[in-house]
Formats: C-alpha cells, structure tokens, sequence
C-alpha cells in the first residue's frame, strides 16, 4: 500500500499533538488518527485536569511561541483564588508532603529565559490540547478524529494500520495512544514494571455533613485523603489497585472509601465527577520496532503523584521530532533515530521511580508513618525543599 505521509501518529493527545507540531516544523508530512470524536471532556478542565508544568516544558512552550495561549489567563486566577486561602504558598508535594515557595532557594539553579514564568504553573488539560492541535494544522498536519488505531501491519519501507475500516500507510509510525496503547499491543511491544499498591479517586461531590471532614491532606488507617471544600476529594486507598475498574464509581463506593481511608462516616448526597487511577508503574523495554516508535503515556505509566507524566510525554515528542524528521529526509546518521530510545528510556525510568518512593513512603503502617514524619522534617528544610522543588519542577534538567 502507498504511503500518504511520511508519520502517522496515533492519538491527538498532548504528546502526540506536540509531536506533530515537532515533525511539521522539521518539514515531514503528519497524518494524526484519533479515536474520540470530541476531545473536549469534564475531567480535562479543572479541577482534575488541571496539570502542572516543569521548567524544561514551560520553555518549550515558549521557544514555540505557545506559552501564552497555553497558561490561560482563567487557570491563574483559579489558582491564585485558591492560595489566596493559605498562608503560605505551596510550591507541590512529595508523597503528600508540602512544600512552599518561600523554603525555595532559586540562587544556584539556572535562570529561566526571559519570558518564562518560575514554575509551578498550572494549565489546562483542554486548552493544552486545543492550542497544539490548532497549531499543528495550522503548520499543516492533517487530523482526523473518531478514527481508532485497531491493528498495525509493518513492511521493509513503511507501516500500515486499520483504523475505522480503512487502511491508512505511512513511512513510519508513532503511537502516541496513551497508556492502554494499542499501537504498544499490536506491534508486539513488551512492557514492563510494578504492579500498583492502591487505588486513586479523584471526586467532586456534594456532602451532607461536610464538617466532619477536615480540610487539607491527611493520613488514616487504610490510605490518605485530601478534602478541598466544599466537595473535591482526592483519595488512595492501599487495595493493590482493586477498585480501578471500567465501572462506574457510585456515591456508596465514595461514602466507603472515604470512611476507610480517614475514619470518618459521611454522607455524599450529589456525585458530579469522579474517576479512579492507580499506581501501576510501567515502560515498554524499547521505544523502537523498526518503522514504529513510542511515545508519551504509551510507552510509560505511573501514578500522578507530583505531576510528571505529560512533562516526561512533550519531552519525548521533542526528542523524537526533529530526529524521525531527519531520518525521514535522509540526511542524518543512520543511528541517529536510535539515540531517542537512549536518551528517553533512562528519562522515563528516572521518573517511575520517583513515582514508586513516594508510594513507599505514602503506606499506612506505622513504620512508614515514622519514616514520613522524618523525610517531613528533612523536606521541611532549606535545602530539602530546594532539593524536592528541583526535581518536581525538573530545574535538575535544565542547563543554561
Ligand atoms: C489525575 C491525574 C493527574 C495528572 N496530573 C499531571 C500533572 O500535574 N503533570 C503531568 O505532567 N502529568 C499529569 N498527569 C499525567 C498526564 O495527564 C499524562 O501523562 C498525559 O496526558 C499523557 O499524554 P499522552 O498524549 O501520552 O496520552 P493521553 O493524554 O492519554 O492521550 C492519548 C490519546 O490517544 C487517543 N487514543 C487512545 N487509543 C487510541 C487508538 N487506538 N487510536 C487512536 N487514538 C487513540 C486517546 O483518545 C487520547 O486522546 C496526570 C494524570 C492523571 C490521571
């Protein structure tokens, strides 16, 4: 079959978006195939979608111009509405431990390019993916939504995929279709990694008796919890991941879970989102089989504790663009291409076990409660939240 383009990607999420405007801008053609016919949804908008960026993507977004667009001007009231409330600024958090901006000693690192704001700065999921996706057309990248990737066919010279009863050829392919990838499945990709301790739920509802609840985050007997009133509630519950499942959460599991992990019997009259995530921690073992490439949360997973799976995805896409673009032309060295499995793969593993010490440091028994109530402290210092700071927004990979 003839090749229409020379990269199809498969998913029009963040990563495969940012992609796409990587490989216009180097000059190779981009067929993106997305399998939801909307991609506007509740759980990308805050307060779930919210998403914080580190420095290495805020400046990508600015080197291409999108920054402004992409940190909205509604995110920052939000959120300057939100600190408005504490008194003193959080900055995030290590395995639910917080840390604040005015512990943060910004002499040694790196300063950021004018222009760029320090992080944290929290963006919308949805407006994220709206500002590429315009951009990638704009650039010239063909979409094509409420096509799913089902099946992929490789030949010496290009790649094929079934996508909606029809077929669809490229030079090469990248699947960039989140973490249950089918792209990862279909062309044989093994994957690799921790089975996850807990389940996560992220809720928004209307309690009968919200002040039973304290605000904040705390630690109970089978988890933790953090209450932002009047109704978002954040949970992990250490099940070993039992309860994420494709049905439907109900106010009951809500009321259940809730009195497990804090202790407390409430009542939720009202349940308007809800989701469940865990903290299974896997990569696949290559980035590469032959004319197909992985990228983003199709090629590693992890809890979102510290908010590090979009900001490792667009570091991805900016790795693999510009050198599946030069591979595509023809006029760079042969291993070239093979040098983003290299650089990606350690990035990725970096921040999986990132992710697993702070489940292991978020257990409920009382040794790992002790343990906490010292890396606290330790956290709680100059240097420990400088450290902490450095790694959840990425300043220890950015380079002047
Ligand atoms: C509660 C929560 C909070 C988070 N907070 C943060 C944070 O603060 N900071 C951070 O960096 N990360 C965070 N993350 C992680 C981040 O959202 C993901 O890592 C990121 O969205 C991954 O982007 P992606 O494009 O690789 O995959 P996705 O966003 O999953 O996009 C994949 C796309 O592919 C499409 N697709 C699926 N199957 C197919 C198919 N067969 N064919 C075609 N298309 C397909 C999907 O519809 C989707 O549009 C959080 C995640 C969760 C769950």
């Amino acid at each position: 079959m003839r090749a229409t383009h020379d990269v199809l990607i498969a998913g029009a999420g963040p990563v495969g978006l940012f992609l796409a405007c990587e490989l216009r801008l180097a000059g190779a053609s981009v067929l993106v195939l997305e399998k939801a016919g909307d991609s506007r949804s509740p759980l990308k908008r805050p307060p779930f979608g919210l998403r914080g960026l580190t420095m290495l993507s805020i400046e990508a977004f600015r080197r291409h111009g999108l920054l402004d667009a992409i940190a909205a001007p509604t995110t920052g009231a939000q959120a300057a509405a939100h600190w408005a409330n504490q008194s003193r600024r959080p900055g995030g958090h290590f395995a639910g431990i917080q840390f604040h901006l005015d512990q943060v000693d910004r002499s040694a690192w790196p300063k950021p390019s004018p222009g760029s704001p320090n992080p944290p700065l929290a963006v919308e999921l949805e407006r994220v993916e709206h500002v590429l996706a315009e951009r990638a057309e704009a650039l010239g990248a063909e979409i094509i939504r409420g096509v799913g990737v089902e099946d992929v066919e490789q030949a010496e010279d290009g790649v094929s995929v079934l996508a909606g009863g029809a077929r669809h050829a490229a030079a090469w392919l990248v699947g960039c279709d989140g973490g249950r990838s089918v792209v990862r499945r279909a062309v044989g990709f093994a994957f690799t990694g921790s089975e996850p301790e807990f389940t996560g739920y992220s809720v928004q509802v209307e309690l009968a008796d919200p002040a039973g609840l304290r605000p904040g985050r705390h630690h109970g007997p089978a988890g933790m919890y953090t209450f932002a009133p009047p109704g978002v509630i954040a949970m992990v519950e250490f099940d070993g991941g039992a309860h994420h499942r494709g049905e439907p959460i109900t106010t009951g599991d809500v009321e259940a879970v809730l009195h497990r992990v804090s202790g407390v019997e409430v009542t939720v009259t009202a349940l308007s989102q809800a989701t469940t995530w865990t903290d299974r921690a896997f990569q696949a073992t290559a980035y590469r089989r032959g004319r197909v490439l992985l990228a983003g949360d199709a090629a590693h997973i992890h809890s979102p504790l510290g908010g590090q799976g979009l900001n490792l995805g667009l570091g991805d896409a900016e790795d693999l663009g510009w050198k599946l673009a030069a591979t595509v032309r023809g006029d760079s060295p042969a291993d070239l291409l093979d040098t983003y499995e290299g650089e990606r793969r350690p990035a990725g593993a970096a921040v999986l076990d990132w992710s697993r010490a702070q489940v292991a440091l978020m257990r409920p028994d009382q040794g790992t409660r002790a343990l906490a109530a010292v890396v606290r402290e330790l956290i709680e210092t100059r240097d420990g939240t400088t450290y902490v700071a450095s790694r959840v927004w990425g300043m220890d990979l950015l380079h002047n």
